[in-house]
């Protein structure tokens, strides 16, 4: 997997700072998570094929996670795009962006495809061969998920001189991926093991912005590779992360912990620090593996 951030500062954008909006490349698909102002430029100096996003994920109807969206979806029109694009957000975002649309008189030149969500509960809303996407709902001002992004484990790996060893068909090597054993013409069993080495193990990645602090989400997160918490404000501000329904470094760090993440990753920022080393700093009283989530800034996983 592979994560860039577009944006991760809290509400204004500025011109050091973008609001929040992320891509997310997982065996050659890109997901786009939040959508806020600038995200298009932020595309392009990222160097991102605009073409090869079809799926967009909306965590909240806050501006600073969907402004940009309606630019977005504009700007794939002017380029021509014909390939359908799917938008999953709260309810309410299909009125928003298609009453634009309507009377600017401006529709589409592809499929537009909403996928409206109202639960409180997690729910799967996207899956392939590869991928399998889940909401994560949070507590926050207005209805609110994070998605939680799941690789689906490979195939086994064939041991190729095993096989060979035991003079076994080619017909029989799609079972030994799929991991089953082979049965030779006098009878003895072959355990899959004895023929195909374990896959890569499937990688995890869980959004959660914005929210306040929910122990709620750790169950539906246990054991995620990497955890992307929002983290707006520092311990000095904790009363206004509980008031504005919010998260403090030490907070997000507390959720990484419970939930056995491997990693964590903080954004969403609010503008009034001069800097961000110490949310990593704060966080890390709590949680080991701390990563700053900073504009433009990639991380492989
Ligand atoms: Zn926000
Ligand atoms: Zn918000």
């Amino acid at each position: 997997m592979k994560l860039t951030i577009l944006g991760c500062y809290a509400a204004t954008p500025r011109t050091i700072t973008n609001p929040t909006s992320q891509v997310l490349e997982i065996k050659n698909r890109l997901f786009l998570i939040d959508c806020g102002e600038g995200t298009q430029v932020q595309l392009r100096k990222n160097k991102i094929k605009f073409s090869k996003i079809n799926h967009i994920f909306i965590s909240h109807l806050h501006g600073d996670h969907f402004f940009g969206l309606i630019g977005t979806i504009s700007t794939f029109a002017l380029l021509g795009r014909t390939a359908d694009l799917h938008i999953y957000g709260p309810k309410g975002v299909k009125e928003i962006i298609t009453l634009q649309l309507r009377l600017s008189n401006s529709w589409t030149t592809y499929d537009l495809f909403f996928h409206e969500l109202e639960s409180d509960k997690s729910e799967v809303i996207f899956e392939d061969n590869r991928v399998i996407v889940k909401t994560i709902p949070l507590k926050h001002r207005v209805y609110t998920n994070g998605f939680l992004f799941q690789e689906k484990p490979a195939e086994r790996k064939l041991n190729v001189d095993a096989v060979q060893q035991y003079g076994i068909h080619t017909a029989y090597y799609q079972k030994i991926k799929n991991g089953g054993n082979v049965t030779l013409d006098d009878g003895t069993v072959i355990e899959n093991e004895k023929l195909s080495f374990d896959p890569i193990a499937p990688m995890s990645y869980a959004f959660c912005s914005d929210t306040v602090y929910n122990e709620a989400v750790i169950p539906i997160i246990e054991n995620v590779d990497v955890l992307y918490h929002e983290s707006t404000f520092l311990e000095s501000e904790a009363p206004l992360a509980l008031k504005t329904l919010h998260s403090t470094a030490k907070e997000a760090a507390t959720i990484a912990l419970k939930a056995n993440a491997k990693q964590l990753i903080l954004g969403h920022y609010s503008t009034r620090y001069d800097g961000i080393e110490r949310f990593k700093e704060e966080a890390e009283t709590i949680f080991p593996n701390v990563l700053l989530g900073d504009d433009g800034r990639s991380f492989e996983f």
